[in-house]
Order: structure tokens, then C-alpha cells, then sequence
């Protein structure tokens, strides 16, 4: 049944009550403990081993070789479900799920990243 009063009631207390929703991006909240975001590539803890290339469910990672047991990790964002399961395959903690989450791009081949020193000189390289 319609009750005016109790519904103005509502109005009025929600008027003076802070908003539920933040105000993102403006207002940027710590991401959760264990987030899986963007990956972080260690190289000098690589050993080639491929592990992480065999599990990846969406064929998002390439380990390339680019020197004496040097390699570069290449992730293409538009593939990668974020799922981690490279960070846990990887037997020497190579691989690192980050926080970052905002990997929008308005052109899809910067959606391809080389991580490492020394990668491709037409990627855009991060460590
Ligand atoms: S599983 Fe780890 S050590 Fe092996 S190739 Fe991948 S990143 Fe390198
Ligand atoms: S997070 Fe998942 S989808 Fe992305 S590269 Fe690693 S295993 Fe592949």
C-alpha cells in the first residue's frame, strides 16, 4: 500500500546520508589483498622454462630468449583473463599479479607489452 509519510521519511534521511557508491575514477580505493591485475616480469629470475606459455589458458604469454638465459616476457592484455595461473605455475617467482587494472587502450596493438630490459624496439617495454 502507498504510504506517503514513510516514503518521505526515506527521502529525507537518504538526503543527509553519504552515497554507497565512490566516486570512481576520482576517488580511487586500495585494491583488494590478492587482486590479479596487470603482471610484473622479473627477469633476472627467469630460466626459460616455458611453464607459464604451457598453462596459460588463453595463449597470452610468449617467453622469448634474447641473450645468453635472458629472455622477455610478451603478454598481450587483449588475451590475458587475469587468472594468475602463470604466477602459480612459475617455479621462480618470475611472475607477479599487480594491482593495476586500468589497461584501457584506444589502439589495440599497445594492448601488446614486452616486460624485460632489452625487448623488441617497436614494444612498449615495462620491468
Ligand atoms: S614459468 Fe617463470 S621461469 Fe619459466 S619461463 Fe615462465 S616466467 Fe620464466
Ligand atoms: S594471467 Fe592467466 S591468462 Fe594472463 S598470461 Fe597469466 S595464465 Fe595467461
Amino acid at each position: 500500500m502507498f504510504r506517503p509519510g514513510k516514503m518521505a521519511s526515506q527521502v529525507l534521511r537518504s538526503l543527509f546520508k553519504k552515497p554507497a557508491t565512490s566516486s570512481y575514477p576520482f576517488v580511487k580505493k586500495p585494491m583488494p589483498k590478492d587482486f590479479r591485475g596487470k603482471l610484473r616480469f622479473y627477469q633476472e629470475r627467469c630460466i626459460g622454462c616455458k611453464m607459464c606459455m604451457r598453462d596459460c589458458p588463453s595463449a597470452a604469454i610468449t617467453i622469448k630468449p634474447i641473450g645468453d638465459k635472458k629472455f622477455i616476457a610478451e603478454i598481450d592484455l587483449a588475451k590475458c583473463l587475469y587468472c594468475a595461473q602463470c604466477v602459480d605455475t612459475c617455479p621462480k617467482k618470475a611472475l607477479e599479479a599487480t594491482p593495476d587494472f586500468e589497461l584501457a587502450q584506444l589502439e589495440h596493438g599497445k594492448l601488446l607489452i614486452v616486460l624485460g630490459e632489452n625487448a623488441g624496439k617497436d614494444s612498449k617495454t615495462e620491468g
